[in-house]
């Protein structure tokens, strides 16, 4: 049987007989694995649908246990990403992240938009793109079931307005933001993990789910506000998700 998708490439690595598995994003079918004869270094059209940073067109053959890809055509190439470390190295975290949280063959159409609004902001950037990777990151927590607590103290259930002098803290060990009360409470305990931000995490989670990412194409964090919501984040995904991107690329930033 022939299936047609429409995809984004994860990964590849090469397997027997001068073919290749390609690990796709698909807006059908969610991660699939398919091995291809494709030569990626050709010229063909279906070479190029097969490049990293691409939108294309898959037709694919379902066999009994797998999958093969026949032919494909690009629909998009977001190839700026390319030409930029910036936009690279934050398009890249991109897909990895994709490829950890993504189940094998569990559609994600809500991702999949996501997806590719994100290459396209990245493609497309004025500032940094780390800022449009955040957005993506925390869209993705309330798409993916795991989405932090934001409307109340997650221990004891207090609204924010109660929360007394008014700071606000993050708990990633509790799933969301806590009062000062309880944190004080839950810092004892050996895995706790709090986070006390000099500005509202509250307002900045809200910001990032409900603007567009393309709002993000122009916004450049303050560099404080930058480093604590990457790690915020990188500690929330690490633990809700098992994938953390985030801190694997630190290395790289300018301090
Ligand atoms: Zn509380």
């Amino acid at each position: 049987m022939i299936i047609n998708a429409e995809g984004i490439v994860l990964r590849q690595r090469k397997i027997a007989n001068n073919r290749r598995m390609i690990v796709l994003f698909t807006k059908q079918y969610g991660k699939l694995s398919a091995g291809t004869s494709v030569n990626e270094k050709s010229r063909s059209k279906a070479a190029l649908a097969l490049r990293p940073f691409t939108y294309a067109e898959y037709d694919i053959f379902k066999g009994r246990e797998a999958y093969s890809i026949n032919s494909a055509q690009v629909n998009k190439s977001f190839y700026s990403i390319g030409e930029d470390i910036d936009r690279f190295m934050n398009a890249s975290a991109f897909i990895e992240y994709l490829d950890k949280v993504l189940e094998e063959e569990v559609p994600a159409p809500k991702l999949f938009s996501l997806s590719l609004e994100f290459l396209q902001s990245v493609s497309e950037c004025r500032s940094g793109s780390d800022t449009l990777l955040y957005a993506f990151i925390v869209k993705s927590l309330r798409l993916l079931g795991v989405a932090p607590e934001l409307g109340c103290c997650v221990n004891c259930g207090k609204a924010p307005e109660n929360f007394g002098d008014g700071f606000k803290m993050f708990s990633v060990s509790g799933g969301g933001i806590i009062c000062p009360e309880c944190a004080g409470e839950e810092k004892r305990e050996a895995d706790s993990l709090i986070y006390r931000p000099d500005f509202d995490i509250i307002n900045v989670f809200r910001y990032f789910e409900s603007k567009p990412i393309k709002t993000f194409e122009k916004v450049d964090l303050k560099p404080e506000v930058r480093s604590e919501v990457r790690e915020i984040l990188s500690e929330y995904t690490d633990r809700y998700l098992g994938v953390d991107v985030l801190r694997s690329s630190r290395g790289l930033e300018v301090k």
